[in-house]
């Protein structure tokens, strides 16, 4: 800002007192604005940072499944191979059972493996034990396989062992052909359901949140927190669950049905299996840390604000009651106190102004000399309470008088006044004046014992066309005389003169 700039700016501040309070206001406001802005973009940073870490930890989770299940595969393979082969039917027992679950024997959490013939019976067993009674044709996993041939590897749903004590499993399956294409029978892999639990049980997901593998037909695997009894159960219904099946890989917020806890369910399917891994943290905790900055970012925000705009207002009060001071202090410095009428200060500045301005226009100025006659006498008669009351009612009654905004009318000293009268003629400045006159001697000051006084008034009037080499000052010294013509005459009239530089030209009396 440039100086001339800064000035005008204090200077505009300095008269405008309510300025300092708007914009104290204004500051506060936009502060809190910018505050509420960055809270908010802080939120959605923790939000989409604990996403971020839900979306990894799926990935963690899902490549280990997927890895695993690879594994579980290629034993299978091995074991469809062995199966198929005529010649490992005819090996002794230790032999035929190395070719069949050589592989199987490595895999990870691993219930058992088995090899299942056309009619449900178990013919191998990688542990060696075969229970004759046990048949399996009932299974999902069976019946899926000898319905079709073209279903690859197959998750089972959880089931309780009947060859290992009821023990919870998944299996995982492929389908034996014989030579001509027929149903041959299954190659199970048994996979304790531990695996699952394990898996989450490393993941850390706060108190409220939650972490689960689920099957996509909605069959539940593993969950943390753990509770036995959901495990194998269907959340096939669960609106959360319908939003995870149509997709490959997602997030959302929902709330759950449950227990009321709106989590960030953040989920992706395992590719090569029917599975789909979720980790869903629990808003409130995710949220919570930047809550808690929040109340105090705001807390103080808001405690700052309030004191700022206070002091703000503070400001503008003491400086609009400042220059409401002071603007008192100029009015009563302008002002004479008994009339109310301009003082002589007020008076000698608009003198020179006005004289000035004529001399540039080149209009007429005039000015008139009021003094209320024998006054002294009036005092002596009535007392000076009743000559105060004169002086303010032959005040009121020249101000009322004399109507336009440029005229000027202001007590002189004691019982005398002077008006001024910019762009007007000796003839219009006359005619003013014996308004005056006539309009004071129809006053009746009124006195308390009910006498009604009358006052009367000598003007000198004077009218120039300021000139070089004369001063304002000689216009009132030209009224003066004037008034003093006026007195010598005999009082109650008025005295005229035009004036142009030195010359004065007495040309008007009544
Ligand atoms: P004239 O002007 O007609 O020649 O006679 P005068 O009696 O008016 O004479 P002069 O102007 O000399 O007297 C002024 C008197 O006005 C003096 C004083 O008693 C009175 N006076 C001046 N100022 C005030 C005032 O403020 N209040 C009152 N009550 N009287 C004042
Ligand atoms: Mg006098
Ligand atoms: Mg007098």
């Amino acid at each position: 800002m440039s100086r001339a700039g800064g000035i005008g700016m204090s200077r505009y501040v300095g008269n405008h007192p309510y300025f300092a309070g708007l914009a104290g206001t204004l500051v506060a406001v936009a502060m809190a604005g910018l505050t509420l802005l960055t809270l908010s973009s802080g939120r959605d940073d923790a939000l989409n940072h604990a996403r971020e870490t839900a979306q990894n930890l799926v990935s963690i989770i899902s490549s280990d499944l997927e890895r695993n299940v690879e594994i579980y595969d290629l034993s299978l393979a091995a074991m469809v191979d062995g199966a198929r082969d005529r010649a490992t039917w005819t090996l002794p027992a230790d032999l035929q059972q190395a070719v069949l679950f050589d592989r199987a024997t490595t895999a990870a959490y691993l219930g058992g493996a088995y090899v299942i013939a056309a009619d449900g019976r178990v013919i191998a067993s990688q542990n060696g034990e075969i229970n004759a009674a046990v048949r399996l044709a009932d299974r999902d996993y069976f019946l899926v396989h000898q319905r079709s041939p073209a279903v690859g590897l197959y998750f089972s749903h959880p089931y309780r062992s009947r060859l290992r004590d009821g023990k919870l499993s998944i299996g995982l399956t492929r389908r034996i052909n014989e030579a001509d294409g027929t149903f041959g029978g299954v190659a199970l892999l048994a996979i304790r359901i531990e695996y699952f639990q394990h898996l989450l049980d490393r993941i850390n997901t706060g108190e409220l949140g939650s972490v689960f593998i689920v099957m996509d037909d909605g069959t539940l695997l593993a969950r943390k927190p753990f509770s036995s009894r959901d495990i194998g159960t269907s959340i096939a219904k669960s609106p959360t669950f319908q939003v995870m099946a149509a997709r490959t890989s997602g997030s959302y917020v929902a709330r759950s049905a449950v227990d009321g806890v709106r989590r960030m369910f953040t989920y992706a399917r395992v590719p090569g299996t029917p599975l789909i891994a979720v980790v869903a943290p629990a808003e409130d905790e995710v949220l919570a840390p930047w809550r808690r900055r929040s109340r105090i970012a705001g807390a103080l925000t808001l405690a700052f604000g309030a004191v700022f705009v206070m002091v703000s207002w503070m400001l503008a009060f003491v400086l609009r009651d400042k220059l409401r001071a002071q603007a008192a202090l100029m009015r009563l410095a302008a002002t004479d106190p008994l009339t109310g009428l301009s003082n002589r200060r007020v008076l000698d500045n608009r003198l020179d102004e006005e004289w000035r301005r004529a001399r540039r226009s080149g209009q007429p100025l005039s000015a008139l000399f009021i003094d209320i006659d024998h006054f002294k006498q009036f005092n002596d008669v009535y007392g000076h309470a009743s000559g105060d009351e004169a002086l303010t009612a032959v005040a009121e009654c020249i101000s009322a008088t004399v109507l336009r905004a440029v005229d000027l009318v202001a007590r002189y000293g004691g019982e005398e006044f002077a008006v001024i009268l910019p762009d007007t003629t000796a003839e219009g400045a006359l005619n003013l004046a014996e308004k005056i006159r006539s309009k004071v001697q129809s006053l009746r000051v009124v006195h308390r014992d009910g006498e009604a006084i009358t006052i009367t008034v000598s003007i000198g009037c004077a009218t120039s066309v300021p000139a070089a080499g004369a001063s304002a000052l000689d216009l009132l010294a030209a009224a003066d005389r004037q008034l003093y013509a006026a007195k010598a005459a005999g009082r109650n009239r008025v005295r005229s003169a035009t004036w142009v530089g030195q010359s004065v030209a007495q040309d008007a009396s009544s």
